[in-house]
């Protein structure tokens, strides 16, 4: 018959309840685990107390007792109410007592799972739970929550570069930035919605007025985009703009299960900042925009430009328009920035678009010699993390039902239980949302890799089938590849093109 030993030592989660003593606390864990033990028909022929609560392996006589009778090789395994009862210490430490175990075959037994140490995927579970038991796990998990969502509907500012009108301050006291109003630029920024809700000027001609003015934007020249910008932007009435989450998790069946959402998709929280505009301007802008029939985005009816929507000026970043000249004779498309006073010259669109192809060709082919350089590390942490998470949940969803037999048994009294209860159910609490976080953190990786698992093929696709695919085709097909590329041709006929990838960011 197998042979097991158990070990009880009081732990850290037992030491807010400061009125049962050690001795106590071992006799409710041995109580458990007897039971336990029982019902599972271990055959438990030593029972290791430790009473006193030593960090280091020498102050832990039961623990060396232990380590050397498991090193006899007779026993099956260890019982013991949590797994963090045998490390503790620093990590060499758990690593040699890891070690002792694995070497001798010897099992950890906790009413919440069985560890074999010879499976692979149970010992990495130990080594991560061992380091996890070192540190306070609510800080870790803490840091890996991010909090990013909250701040934008606590109406933080939550972009690198602030908006035209504004500079980006950090909030006195506490975590995040907020905007503040720059004086000449809140100016411009009226004028460009009083030009165009009231006096109906386009984007392209408020650009022009704003250049031949000498009023500098922050970058370059003033373009349609820039303005365009500013006309669609909610943070001039004092609002802060947080952009869905591509990607909607939901629990279906019990399983986590993904749901696209649109992209365009965002929502508005009051800002902390002021506002530059009144509602009322807000509103004239959007009625021109109606009365303009602007799309807000750029769609084609009859698609010619493979590169539509997703090609810019380099220079003042337009988006560059297809264009035919109707005089000419040979019916060549040429691509050509929109903008007034842009100095990007007229370029064929064929140019561009073998530019583009071998562009992409040369990346394709050094992004697969670095992904096939970094092969991804074998272990997963949020996957150990969130095991790690989920065994302790266990362990006090255990403990939480013993405190229930023992309030019925009259160990404990109605307050030491309400006592008891009410700090397990926050643990629980909290542990629980660690394991949400863990699970959404998770699911983005998963959407991480697919994207880019995506990348190479859609990419080899398109570079190998150009001349047989449609205009249409390629165009959906340089979206899923492309993010953007980005076009300029200078007075001296030099070229500039640059791709950027759908990477995953
Ligand atoms: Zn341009």
């Amino acid at each position: 018959m197998e042979r097991y030993l158990m070990y009880l030592r009081k732990s850290r989660m037992d030491t807010d309840f400061e009125e049962v003593s050690i001795a106590e606390t071992l006799s409710r864990h041995r109580t458990t685990l007897e039971k336990f033990c029982k019902s599972k028909r271990l055959n438990v022929v030593e029972v290791l107390e430790e009473v006193v609560s030593g960090e280091s392996l020498a102050a832990r006589p039961q623990m060396m007792r232990l380590l050397e009778l498991v090193s006899t090789g007779s026993y099956a395994g260890v019982v013991c109410m949590d797994i963090e009862r045998l490390s503790r210490g620093s990590s060499m430490e758990s690593g040699y007592i890891m070690q002792i175990l694995q070497v001798n075959g010897c099992k950890i037994v906790t009413p919440g799972k069985t560890y074999d140490l010879q499976n692979e995927s149970d010992e990495q579970f130990t080594d991560m739970k061992f380091m996890f038991s070192r540190y306070e796990l609510k800080t870790i998990t803490k840091r890996l929550v991010r909090g990013r969502n909250q701040s934008a509907s606590e109406g933080k500012f939550m972009g690198s570069m602030a908006p035209y009108g504004y500079r980006a301050y950090k909030l006195p006291g506490e975590k995040g930035n907020s905007l503040m109003i720059v004086p000449e630029e809140a100016k411009v920024v009226q004028m460009i919605f009083d030009m165009y809700g009231k006096q109906g000027i386009g984007y392209n001609t408020i650009a022009y007025k704003l250049n031949q003015m000498h009023i500098p934007s922050r970058v370059g020249e003033w373009g349609q985009t820039s303005i365009a910008n500013i006309i669609n932007n909610e943070v001039y009435l004092g609002k802060i703009r947080w952009r869905k989450e591509p990607v909607k998790r939901v629990v279906k069946d019990g399983m986590l299960a993904k749901k696209r959402v649109q992209n365009d998709d965002y929502e508005l929280y009051d800002g902390r900042h002021e506002a530059i505009i009144t509602e009322e301007q807000w509103a004239c802008a959007k009625a021109a925009q109606a009365k303009r029939n602007h799309p807000p985005t750029h769609k084609e009816r009859h698609l010619q430009n493979p590169f539509a929507s997703i090609l810019y000026c380099e220079k003042c970043g337009a988006i560059m328009k297809r264009k035919v000249p109707k005089k000419s004779r040979t019916c060549i498309p040429w691509y050509q920035c929109p903008t007034r006073g842009c100095d990007c010259k007229m370029i064929k669109c064929e140019t561009v678009e073998k530019a583009i192809r071998d562009a992409m060709e040369e990346w394709l082919n050094n992004y697969i010699i670095q992904i096939n350089s970094d092969q991804q590390p074998a272990e997963d942490p949020i996957a150990a993390a969130l095991t790690a998470v989920r065994g302790q949940l266990a362990g006090l969803q255990l403990q939480q039902e013993n405190i229930c037999e023992y309030l019925e048994k009259g160990i404990y009294t109605v307050e030491m239980f309400s006592k008891r209860n009410a700090s397990l159910a926050k643990e629980i609490k909290q542990l629980q949302t660690s394991e949400a976080d863990l699970l959404r953190q998770q699911s983005e990786g998963d959407e991480k890799k697919r994207t880019s698992s995506q990348l190479i093929p859609t990419a080899q696709h398109i570079l190998e089938h150009y001349s047989l695919l449609s205009v249409e085709e390629k165009n959906r097909l340089w979206k899923l590849v492309l993010k953007k590329a980005t076009v300029y041709r200078t007075q001296d006929d030099e070229l500039m093109i640059h791709i950027y990838p759908n990477l995953p960011q």
